[in-house]
């Protein structure tokens, strides 16, 4: 650094300044204390000590000399002592030189006059003692000491200032400069953000701000040290977002990413891809049977062995329990798809050792490929949605199918999931357009025959494709969710229409309302009933909610709490196609249900199939055991109708009853019935009467 530059910046601190100017005026003080005294009195004594001095000037030059021959030194007359008379001791004028006012020997004694001072000295020689009569010039003199003093108060001032000068200098270098080192220093650190910090600074020893530095450094190390432990937060936490915990695979969120990319360059360079969708087959069987570590172990095995199999470039990702995905790039035909595709099933179904286990799992697997299968025309977003659909699809054929093996898109499979779209969008507008209606499918008791109530199933009106069946799209509302809007317009119109009836005078008349698992799960479910009982004034026994027994055992204990909910605001509760799902006995025990519909297919052969016999009686007695009525659907014949009399069931429903009405058949159908309908007290029991005379048949539909 310069001493400009250094000086500059001293100047600039105040501190520096202040310590400076206190230097100085300090220096200055003492030496003004020390100075002006003597200075003070020389000045007053001055005219004394320089006449004394040029006495003693004169004594020096002419204490030695000979009288006889004397010689004036040069140096003797100044512009102090201007003049000079030497006079020895008899009287004789030795020397006259210089100005001396016109001096005349053996005259009047010589008087001062106002410019010159006449002083008289006697000068001890070696011969013998001279008279020497000086004159001085005492405005110079006076002028002299003026002088002297002058310079001494410059020298103090100079003095002073030097001082000053050397004490900022040392301010700046010892203090200042590391002060501003370390000022920038901390500047910096506060200004980088992104993740750089500045270099710790080197302490200086012996200095005052060296704790200051060190503590600064600690500091910085600190920061760095915080620094790098937010990196590698930073890194797990990327590294967790795009993977899954459990096989560290890719997850679905890189999946979608990569796969954008891949049809971005597919498109860009005219690439060939595949999309493989793995799916363990049962792989609920396996977690029921070993546990879920079991499973875990597996599905993380799987994930290894698919990821070992495929090249870096491929991708293979885990995109939910027992599903993987797999982007095979650089496809030259399907053959090498389909090639991959019988690699994936023989190492994922190779057999895994665990515990002393071996397990042998199979997968199905779905494939599309990019670009044969996709329509190329469309954002490149929708392409690589309409790929992995594609493959979802070709999965769905490979489990229908039987399991086990791989599917490869094809135009059948596109016909279907156009199909799927359109009865999508048509369902959207039928709910705006309400193309739906609610028919009844009539109860009876089958002991007194009287109806009990009916069953309220939906009917689809397409305005093109005429009546749709509730298999194909209920699964599709329920998908979409739009059941939500569709089952509680079905529930309100089922309550108000059993409560005309009963202004009509069919008391004792319930209505059955089929509620999806959806529905169930979507939070809802008690205020919407409730709102449909409050506006069609329908009081709450009368109404049975049918869930079917798979929706119940899928979430039992959240079921279970949501049922009770229900049944104590005073509805009925049913569960539908008994049988079919794999109910546990134990759970059976905890809903608080006041039904069991015995699904059709076990009273289809009841006459013919004795498994089916025994199904319907565990499920009476299953019935009986725990109070509950049981209703057999799917009534076709007379046959049956007997069968489940001897074997005590209470409710029949059928086509040979009824097939489902609609509102005004149904009402019609009341009135014909010959059995009577179950009044609010309800009806005594009734002999059978003779089928013919049993079964009138209304025009149907459904
Ligand atoms: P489900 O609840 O088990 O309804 C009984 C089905 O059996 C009805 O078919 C009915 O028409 C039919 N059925 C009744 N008696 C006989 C018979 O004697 N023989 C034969 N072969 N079939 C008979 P549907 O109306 O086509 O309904 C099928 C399924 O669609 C229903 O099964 C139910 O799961 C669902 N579904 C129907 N309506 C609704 C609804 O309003 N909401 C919901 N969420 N699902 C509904
Ligand atoms: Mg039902
Ligand atoms: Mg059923």
């Amino acid at each position: 650094m310069d001493l400009r530059a250094l000086t500059s910046k001293a100047y600039r601190s105040r501190t520096a300044r202040m310590l400076a100017g206190g230097v100085a005026f300090a220096l200055l003080v003492v030496q003004l204390l020390v100075f002006v005294p003597s200075l003070i009195s020389q000045h007053r004594g001055s005219v004394f000590y320089q006449l004394e001095m040029e006495r003693a000037l004169v004594d020096i030059a002419f204490r030695y000399s000979n009288l006889e021959a004397l010689e004036i030194p040069a140096s003797v007359l100044n512009d102090r002592l201007v003049g000079l008379v030497l006079i020895d001791e008899s009287g004789r004028l030795l020397l006259n030189k210089g100005d001396t006012l016109g001096y005349e020997h053996e005259g009047s004694e010589p008087a001062s006059s106002g410019a010159l001072h006449v002083v008289q000295w006697s000068i001890l020689t070696d011969a013998s003692p001279i008279q020497a009569t000086g004159f001085v010039n005492l405005h110079q003199v006076r002028m002299n000491t003026l002088w002297k003093t002058l310079a001494y108060i410059a020298f103090a001032l100079l003095s002073s200032l030097v001082a000053a000068m050397f004490t900022l200098v040392g301010t700046a270098r010892s203090y200042i400069a590391p002060m501003e080192q370390l000022i920038s220093a901390l500047r910096d650190g506060r200004e980088y953000t992104d993740g750089q910090l500045p270099e710790p600074i080197e302490v200086i020893e012996d200095n005052d701000l060296s704790p200051l530095t060190e503590e600064f450094n600690g500091l910085i190390e600190a920061q760095r040290k915080a620094a790098r432990q937010v990196k590698v937060k930073q890194q797990y936490l990327e590294f967790a977002a795009h993977h899954d915990p459990l096989t560290h695979l890719p997850n679905r969120l890189m999946f979608e990413d990569t796969l954008k990319k891949t049809v971005h360059l597919a498109i860009a360079d005219d690439l060939k891809f595949a999309v493989f969708l793995v799916d363990l087959d049962n792989f609920k069987f396996f977690n029921d049977q070993y546990g879920h570590l079991v499973g875990d172990k597996m599905v993380a095995e799987v994930g290894n062995r698919l990821r070992t199999m495929m090249r870096d470039i491929d991708l293979v990702a885990r995109l939910d329990g027992d599903e993987f995905v797999v982007i095979q790039k650089d496809v030259i035909d399907t053959d090498s798809a389909e090639e991959v595709a019988k690699r994936i099933m023989s190492v994922a179904t190779a057999p895994y050792e665990y515990r002393g286990f071996t397990l042998k799992a199979a997968v199905s697997v779905g494939i599309s490929c990019f670009p044969d299968d996709v329509h190329v025309s469309q954002g490149e977003e929708v392409l690589g949605e309409e790929i992995v659909n594609n493959a979802a699809v070709a999965l769905q054929e490979a489990k229908s199918n039987g399991k086990n093996q791989y599917q490869l898109f094809n135009e059948k499979m596109r016909l279907r999931l156009t199909a799927r779209i359109r009865l999508e969008q048509d369902l959207k507008i039928a709910l705006q357009d309400e193309q739906f209606e609610v028919y009844y499918q009539p109860k009876i008791n089958i002991h007194t025959r009287q109806c009990t109530g009916a069953e309220a199933l939906v009917r689809w009106r397409h305005p093109v494709n005429g009546f749709v069946s509730p298999e194909a799209f209920v699964p599709v509302a329920e998908e979409t969710g739009m059941i939500i809007e569709l089952g509680a317009w079905i529930l309100r119109t089922a309550c108000n229409k059993t409560h005309e009836l009963q202004q009509l005078g069919y008391t004792g008349l319930n209505v059955a309302v089929n509620i999806s698992a959806v529905q169930f799960t979507d939070g809802n479910l008690l205020p919407m009933v409730s709102r449909a009982l409050d506006e069609s004034k329908l009081s709450p026994e009368l109404l049975e909610l049918e869930i079917t027994e798979s929706a119940v055992m899928h979430d039992p204990e959240e079921v279970i709490l949501s049922l009770h909910q229900l049944s104590e605001h005073g509805m009925k509760l049913a569960i539908d196609d008994f049988g079919t799902g794999y109910s546990s006995l134990a759970y059976l025990k905890r809903f608080p249900v006041n039904t069991l519909k015995i699904d059709r297919a076990f009273i289809t052969d009841i006459s013919s199939d004795n498994d089916d016999v025994a199904i319907v009686e565990a499920v009476l007695g299953l019935g009986k055991h725990f109070n509950m009525k049981v209703v057999a659907e799917g009534v076709e014949d007379e046959e049956q109708l007997n069968f489940l009399k001897s074997q005590g069931c209470d409710i029949a429903q059928g086509y040979f009853i009824s097939k489902p009405l609609s509102s005004d058949q149904y009402t019609q159908w009341l009135d014909r019935w010959p059995y009577g309908v179950q009044s609010g007290n309800d009806a005594t029991v009734m002999e059978l009467p003779e089928p013919s005379q049993m079964y009138k048949r209304t025009g149907t539909q459904g």
